[in-house]
């Protein structure tokens, strides 16, 4: 018979589901990869595996939408760390232009195992960089995400514009659209999987509208067509890209993707900071999703996005941490907290509540990889991704209201994270045996990969 666990006596059970339930003494049963029975009364449940929760509180994993997990080995580079986008991406590509198999690999393993720590147990990594001679960058990506087990969901970026063509890039880690268009189908035919609770799916993802050609823009429509994937990029980060856009295109952001055929419902875009009313409503007239990267806007001080008036736009919002060269960390539980405070530098103290803003984490980045069914919550059906915080903590400590407190005060790691059925974190520590191996060489690489 299929392995249960049950997790039972939770000081609060945050299903996440449609009506936002919370369940005082909760239980939630675990058979294989997927749940099979959430409610307040376990009795008479057997199972192989009982999970106390005494003290703790139990949420679906968080969905962390927006990523580049080589980025890891690029934290803090003197000359970066204060730069804004433009002079920060000319400066940290030379640097960047240095990674190959390896270095991709390991900072995976690294930034995956980070985000399970701090609550995510689904990641997207958008993979847009592919030096000449740095071997197969997304082969080696996935591989790094397997060593971690959490949820993946790699998107084939491409560039083709360099330096040469008015572009940033230098011409190094620029492919031709034709290299780019044969990869993106080998990637899907190898990894991609349709199938119910799949581990890992491939999304479709150019680098930026200006760092490939429109002709580019439209053939990945037409082949995610073709494959049944998703297609994301970044847009409307900056008012220098909003400028940029402008000079070169005539048209401002969100024009040039409407130009583009892509304001559609299986695209996500990241960031979505510099953004007019009318912007808005295009924007969710066309159900696209939002991965929101509140740190990386405030580092690379970008502006802050308008979340609180998109919320009720129909533009699918998820959270994310961003590349760790412009957040400097990949804490999940941590940018949701500073979703909801920066939203009130701007709006007030009633723009976002720490529960909307778990939400956003949890079924909004569900929705945003259009995995409703599948993740985000804690139901029936769905998969066997749950996250535990421990009241214990010290900085929970004293808290009257469990689920705000783990936004309000500074929760920073889960007690234990399962993904898909499997344990991957318990007691706050890593599982992975080689995860301390993993770290060294990373520090190794990221040392070599920065040297002037
Ligand atoms: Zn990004």
């Amino acid at each position: 018979m299929t392995r249960r666990t049950l997790f039972r006596d939770f000081d609060v059970v945050v299903t996440m589901d449609a009506a936002g339930r919370e369940i005082p003494g909760g239980f939630v049963l675990v058979e294989g990869n997927r749940i099979l029975r959430v409610g307040d009364d376990p009795a008479g449940i057997r199972a192989d595996e009982i999970v106390s929760g005494r003290g703790k509180v139990l949420l679906p994993g968080f969905v962390n939408t927006h990523h580049h997990l080589y980025q890891s080995l690029f934290r803090c580079v003197r000359g970066a760390a204060d730069a804004e986008l433009f002079d920060w991406l000319v400066f940290l590509y030379q640097r960047w232009s240095r990674i190959d198999e390896e270095a991709v690999q390991v900072s995976s393993a690294v930034a995956s195992s980070e985000l399970l720590l701090s609550g995510a147990t689904t990641t997207t990594d958008h993979c847009y960089l592919f030096p000449r001679g740095g071997g197969a960058i997304l082969d080696a990506d996935i591989e790094g995400a397997r060593m971690s087990g959490i949820r993946f969901h790699p998107c084939r970026g491409s560039m083709s514009l360099s330096e040469k063509d008015g572009g940033l890039p230098p011409d190094s880690v620029v492919q031709t659209e034709e290299e780019i268009l044969r990869d993106c189908r080998r990637v899907i035919e190898t990894y991609h999987d349709p199938a119910p609770l799949a581990m890992e799916r491939i999304a479709l993802a150019p680098c930026s509208p200006f760092s490939v050609t429109p002709e580019l823009m439209r053939e990945s429509i037409a082949l995610a067509d073709e494959y049944g994937v998703l297609l994301h990029t970044h847009l409307a980060e900056t008012n220098d890209e909003e400028t940029y856009c402008l000079e070169r295109f005539g048209r401002r952001p969100v024009d040039l993707m409407d130009d583009l055929g892509w304001l559609r419902d299986d695209v996500w875009f990241a960031h979505l900071v510099v953004l007019t009313e009318e912007d808005i409503a295009r924007l969710g007239r066309a159900r696209v999703g939002m991965a929101h990267c509140p740190t990386s806007n405030m580092t690379l001080g970008s502006g802050i996005a308008p979340v609180a008036k998109i919320l009720d736009s129909g533009v699918r919002i998820g959270l994310a941490v961003d590349g760790s060269a412009s957040n400097d960390s990949s804490n999940m539980i941590r940018e949701v907290r500073q979703a909801m405070l920066l939203q009130r530098v701007r709006y007030g103290a009633k723009a976002l509540t720490a529960r909307q803003a778990l939400r956003m984490a949890t079924m909004g980045g569900a929705s945003v990889l259009r995995r409703e069914s599948e993740i985000g919550s804690l139901e029936p059906g769905k998969a066997a991704d749950l996250i535990a915080f421990d009241l214990a903590d010290i900085a929970l400590a004293g808290a009257a209201d469990p689920v705000a407190a783990l936004v309000h005060c500074a929760a920073d790691r889960v007690d234990f994270a399962m993904v898909n059925g499997e344990w991957r974190v318990k007691d706050g520590r890593l599982l992975a045996a080689d995860a301390p191996t993993w770290i060294a060489r990373h520090n190794e690489l990221a040392k070599k990969l920065t040297a002037t």
